[in-house]
This record gives structure tokens, C-alpha cells and sequence, in this order.
């Protein structure tokens, strides 16, 4: 084991965590370079690693896609309220950190279903009175905002932040438009949504490296992780009014290292960090 990681060991396991089951939570933790994994979830990484070596750029890319886009709704727009869905372990730049720098009063909730997770936000969270942690499954909407953290730290009447950042594609099925069309419609107008999602962009080398990736997620323990179209993302932003990506494209979904960089960008993105995509959209 490598020293900073997790310890299997049956005494050092939480009550709750299963350390035999890789989780969504703790590989992508483990791909951002945190220490928050076991070895079952070490196994899914290296497979993945093996078929496409640059898979961490899809993590690292979905992250800081998820800071820019948090900086820019903290500053460009006076909401106070942000709904992060599957907001994951703690890592050094969280909505909270980011949102409060511009706006110390925002009220932020965290949904969360992974045990480590709730842990570990709980434990960061403990003295803030305006960060909730909150346990609910994100692809039952009704169980989400009907929260009583989220009924009683949000008001679902004013314009919110809706996070579902890496979210959607570990949903199995085709549930992903319909469950994103609920989110939306349960928001006040002047809301906006934050979306990103595993992407193929339907160019043969980039879908050869979604689909191996999709592969191993999909037929492997995680059981799901889905790469989807331009066509099939956008339709999980229905009626919204999608915010140009940068000074030059289009409003329309982007790679997430697209949007908003933050400076020219000098090194060529890799395969791997062009086969996740983003999106920031207003609901009018
Ligand atoms: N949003 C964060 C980010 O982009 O940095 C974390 C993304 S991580 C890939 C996906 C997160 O969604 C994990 O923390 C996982 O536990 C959570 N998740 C997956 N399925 C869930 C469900 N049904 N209910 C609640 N959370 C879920």
C-alpha cells in the first residue's frame, strides 16, 4: 500500500465503507492525486492507465473546469445560493472555498451519497454555519430538493447555482435528460446550471480513447461511466440559454479545458483531456 493511502485493514475501516468496492468518489480522488483510495479502487485506475495513460487529464480537466466555473458565477453574477451534486472528497479548491472568496455569505450544500465523502465533509465542515453536507441520492431529484438541508439553507425561489459536474455519466440508462429536465424545472428563472460530462467528441481517435475508458467503467466493478455526444449532452440543458465558452466559440458545449482558460494555453491538450466536456447555462 502506498504510504499516504487509505487502510483496509478491518479495525481501520469506517463503519459503512466497503473497501472491496471501488468507489466513483475515491478513484476520481485518487486521480487528482489525493489519498482518500484503497487498493480495489487503485486496481481501476491502473486499468484504465494502462489503456489510456493520460487519463488523469479528464479529472484534472473536470476540476478545474468546476473552480473557473464557480469563479466566474461567484463574480459575474450575485447569486448566493449553489446546489453542488455529487460534489465529491474534499480536494485543496472546493465550491465553498472558491464562491467565499467573492461572496462570504453564499450558502452552499454538498449532496453527496459516498460514505468517505459525508466523512470527510463533515469533518471539514463542522464549525460552518453556511456549508451543509447533506446524504441524498442525485438522480432522485425530488429526494434532492426536497432535502431539509437544502429546504432549509436554499431558497428554491430566488436563482440558485446547480452543480452536476462528473456526475451525470455515472448514471446507467438514458435517465440523464429526463432527470436534468426536473433539476431545471424546480429552478427559479435567472439560475444557472454547471454541467459536465464524459465526452466523445465523435473525431475516430478521441472516440477510440472515450471508448476504452467507457469500457472498463461500464463492464468492470464501477458499472457505469458513460461517454456521450455533443447532441446527447446538450439535451440535459433543455430551455437554457448556454453561456459562450471563451472569446471566440460559440455557446455551445466545449472539451472542459476550453472554457475560460485561464491564460494562453502553451502545451497541446492531450486526447484523454479533449473527451470531457462543459457547459455553463442560465435559465431564462
Ligand atoms: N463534482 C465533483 C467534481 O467534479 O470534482 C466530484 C465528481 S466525482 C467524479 C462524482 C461524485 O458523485 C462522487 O463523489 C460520487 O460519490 C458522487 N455520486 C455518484 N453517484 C451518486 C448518487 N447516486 N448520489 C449521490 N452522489 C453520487
Amino acid at each position: 500500500m502506498p504510504e499516504d493511502a487509505l487502510d483496509a485493514s478491518p479495525s481501520r475501516v469506517p463503519v459503512g465503507i466497503d473497501p472491496n468496492r471501488p468507489s466513483i468518489a475515491r478513484v476520481y480522488d485518487g486521480f487528482l492525486g489525493g489519498k482518500n483510495h484503497y487498493a480495489v479502487d487503485r486496481e481501476v485506475m491502473e486499468r484504465i492507465l494502462t489503456v489510456v495513460p493520460e487519463a488523469a487529464d479528464i479529472a484534472q480537466g473536470n476540476r478545474r473546469f468546476l473552480n473557473r466555473a464557480c469563479r466566474f458565477l461567484a463574480t459575474q453574477t450575485d447569486i448566493s445560493q449553489y446546489l453542488d451534486c455529487g460534489s465529491g472528497l474534499p480536494t485543496a479548491e472546493n465550491t465553498h472555498q472558491i464562491v467565499h472568496r467573492t461572496n462570504p455569505e453564499a450558502h452552499i450544500v454538498y449532496v453527496d451519497n459516498d460514505p468517505v465523502v459525508l466523512a470527510h465533509g463533515r469533518a471539514l465542515l463542522e464549525d460552518d454555519e453556511l456549508v451543509m453536507m447533506a446524504k441524498a441520492d442525485i438522480f432522485s431529484p425530488t429526494t434532492v430538493l426536497g432535502h431539509e438541508l437544502v429546504e432549509r439553507y436554499l431558497d428554491l425561489s430566488a436563482p440558485i447555482v446547480l452543480l452536476q459536474v462528473g456526475t451525470m455519466h455515472h448514471l446507467e440508462g438514458e435517465r440523464a435528460p429526463e432527470l436534468m429536465r426536473e433539476y431545471i424545472d424546480a429552478l427559479a428563472p435567472g439560475s444557472y446550471v454547471v454541467l459536465s460530462h464524459f465526452y466523445d467528441p465523435e473525431v475516430p481517435e478521441l472516440t477510440k480513447v472515450a471508448k476504452r475508458i467507457e469500457d472498463i467503467l461500464v463492464h468492470g466493478p464501477m458499472g457505469a461511466g458513460r461517454f456521450r455526444t455533443r447532441e446527447e449532452i446538450e439535451a440535459m440543458v433543455p430551455g437554457l440559454e448556454i453561456v459562450k465558452p471563451n472569446a471566440t466559440g460559440e455557446p455551445r458545449l466545449v472539451p472542459c479545458y476550453q472554457w475560460w482558460p485561464d491564460g494562453p494555453q502553451l502545451k497541446a491538450p492531450s486526447l484523454a483531456s479533449q473527451c470531457i466536456g462543459g457547459i455553463v447555462a442560465r435559465k431564462p
